[in-house]
């Protein structure tokens, strides 16, 4: 026990990414500044060709942020209202919010207690013939199980979009996340792997078609100035976010690399610590930690004596979304997904950023030893 041993860590620093870059992004925006070519400039073009070859998709599309980036997938692909889509129940609300913002509605599926991915063994009782796509989420960074998803969705002509706003540089057996559906979705919410000083989002697709319209439907529904051919959204990837994206985009694997070693460091300490259990971490994925997740049976407890030892955790997500107050019109009720709801009860996020220093990650094990001793 070492209570005179007081360290504060945050549950994400970004200060201290954006300190190591300073230089560079203070670059990239007097660029921007000099050419002033603000909306859909030349920084956008540029991030949007350097994002889909790091992916090694063939375009992605600047988006305003990763729900536009999922919504405006589903109304490209013609998804709208009388159609249904799958989404898990644990994911961040955009998920379901971008299936409602086009028109459709979001059918749940609960996840697997291991994974925290969508459970594809209850993906078929969740088809009916209005139908029309899934959207996996590679929840945390852990990519989810796409062979399966994928196998599914072509026995009954589904399209997928997969939610990579947690899974920037992951991988699935090989294949990049976001380039394994018909389109891949990333949010640049701060926070996330590859972030931007804002708001910002892409989608990532092979399908020229798709690409084309995604591209219109950001910007009013141009196809040439003031020639509007489709009722669009005003959603277009700032072109100051564009330039800070292409600078980050460098390091993203030099920091997913940083959290993958957190989170083997992280296992090393808490192996076999009470009641605690670690989120699984892929056996022919890369995971990459957006998120380092635990659950036990004591989680109120554990994260308050955490806050109390001045460490900052997160609970995602505290309420399944099918027990949130803007879906009560589903209605569902506690006990229709056991396992998200159950995940919600006993889940914590520890810190977990790339400039996490080992002396923390040190600390806040002792700290969690210390809870369960
Ligand atoms: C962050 C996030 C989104 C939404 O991204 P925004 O850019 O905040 O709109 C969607 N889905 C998941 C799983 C996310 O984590």
């Amino acid at each position: 026990m070492s209570f005179g041993r007081h360290q504060k860590v945050p549950f994400v620093d970004l200060a201290a990414q954006h300190a190591e870059l300073r230089d560079e992004l203070t670059s990239a925006w007097l660029e921007t500044l000099d050419r002033s070519d603000l909306i859909l400039g030349a920084a956008v073009e540029a991030f949007e060709k350097e994002f889909a070859q790091f992916l090694g998709a063939s375009a992605s599309i600047g988006v305003g942020n990763g729900l536009d980036a999922l919504c405006l997938t589903l109304t490209a692909l013609g998804i709208g209202p009388g159609d249904e889509v799958i989404v898990p129940a644990n994911t961040f609300i955009a998920t379901a919010l971008a299936v409602t913002g086009c028109g459709a509605r979001p059918v749940f599926v609960d996840c697997d207690p291991h994974t925290f991915n969508l459970d594809v063994a209850q993906l078929p009782g969740a088809i009916s013939p209005r139908t029309r796509g899934i959207i996996p989420v590679h929840f945390g960074g852990l990519p989810a199980e796409m062979d399966a998803i994928l196998l599914c969705a072509r026995q009954h002509g589904l399209s997928v979009v997969e939610d990579a706003c947690q899974a920037h540089g992951a991988t699935y057996r090989g294949g990049q996340c976001g380039t394994l559906g018909v389109a891949g979705c990333f949010s640049f919410y701060p926070a996330k792997n590859l972030g931007a000083l804002g708001d910002g989002g892409i989608v990532v697709t092979n399908q020229r078609e798709l690409a084309d319209q995604l591209r219109r439907l950001r910007n009013y529904g141009q196809q040439e100035k003031y020639e509007h051919v489709v009722a669009g959204v005003n959603s277009r990837l700032d072109t100051l976010q564009a330039a800070v994206l292409s600078v980050k985009l460098r390091s993203l694997p030099t920091w997913n690399a940083a959290r993958q070693r957190h989170a083997v460091r992280y296992r090393e300490l808490l192996q076999t610590i009470g009641d605690l259990k670690f989120q699984s971490a892929g056996e022919e994925s890369t995971h990459v930690y957006h998120l380092l997740i635990v659950q036990s049976e004591s989680r109120d407890g554990l994260r308050d004596y955490l806050a109390k030892r001045g460490i900052q955790t997160g609970i995602h997500y505290p309420v399944p979304i099918h027990l949130q107050p803007a879906y009560s019109s589903l209605g569902h009720t506690p006990g229709d997904f056991p396992v998200s709801e159950r995940l919600a009860r006993h889940c914590l996020s520890l810190p977990m950023f790339p400039e996490l220093k080992e002396s923390q990650i040190e600390y806040v094990a002792e700290a969690i030893r210390d809870w369960f001793q």
